[in-house]
């Protein structure tokens, strides 16, 4: 199933995707998904993104490739860091480049929106505690992530953290393609069974320092092949069995 947040006549709202018509839910992802008041075309509305986190738990280095790539040890834990919501925008929104910064770059990674509250859950747990999955750009000033070692700033701008365009609740995450395309041409390209820490296995680490809330995001780490955006490119994430997320960027 695809779970879709939409606006239409000047108000949010949540439905189903299939084919090219969005039922709307009467209440939330996370109530009864049964209940639809009415339908709309596609072309009808305008998609936003598909979740509304309390935070957006992101993964350091993740994909065993990229590790032996850059020549990184292959770390014992995840390393973990956080972006803040308002670093959220939905499909075909303009992501911003800040005066700040000289380097801006995509990160393909696959996204996964947690369910209900999980806290201090094993990892054979944590997969009950998942609605779905969808694609997200971990955008980073790279130029501000080496100048500061911490790397709040570089990853928190507004706008940068492209999700959507829907949650995929059927799916297999454990060998799906992750891709990302700037102006068409294919930058990025790797499969999720590269992941150092799987996804049970990150979301039961996560639990077990913070509460996770439904409808907080977990993003994955990125593949080889991270590059920088200008104003004017078009970046695309197309992940396997979940869809295509394409964003704008633009000049401050
Ligand atoms: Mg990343």
């Amino acid at each position: 199933m695809k779970l879709v947040r939409f606006q239409v006549d000047g108000r949010e709202s949540q439905g189903v995707l299939s084919g090219n018509e969005v039922r709307e839910l009467e209440g939330d992802f996370f109530g009864q998904l049964d209940v639809v008041k009415r339908s709309y075309a596609i072309d009808s509305i305008k998609l936003l993104a598909p979740c509304i986190p309390t935070k957006i738990v992101a993964v350091g280095l993740n994909y065993r490739d990229h590790a032996l790539e850059l020549g990184f040890p292959i770390p014992e834990n995840p390393i973990i860091f956080l972006k803040p919501p308002t670093s959220i925008i939905g499909p075909g929104d303009t992501i911003v480049v800040p005066a700040m910064s000289k380097r801006v770059d995509y990160e393909a990674e696959l996204g996964v929106v947690i369910k209900d509250r999980v806290r201090n859950v094993s990892a054979r747990q944590a997969s009950g505690h998942i609605l779905g999955y969808t694609c997200a750009n971990d955008v980073t000033a790279r130029d501000l992530q080496k100048q500061d070692g911490q790397w709040t700033r570089a990853k928190s701008f507004d706008t940068f953290c492209p999700v959507g365009p829907w949650i995929e609740t059927d799916l297999d995450p454990r060998d799906l393609l992750v891709e990302a395309y700037l102006n068409n041409g294919r930058k990025q390209s790797s499969r999720t069974s590269q992941f150092i820490f799987p996804i049970d296995h990150v979301v039961s680490f996560i639990s077990r320092i913070m509460t996770l809330n439904p409808g907080d995001l977990v993003i994955t780490g990125t593949p080889s092949g991270i590059g920088p955006m200008e104003p004017g490119d078009e970046i695309e994430v197309r992940i396997e069995g979940v869809g295509s997320l394409k964003n704008i960027v633009s000049a401050d």
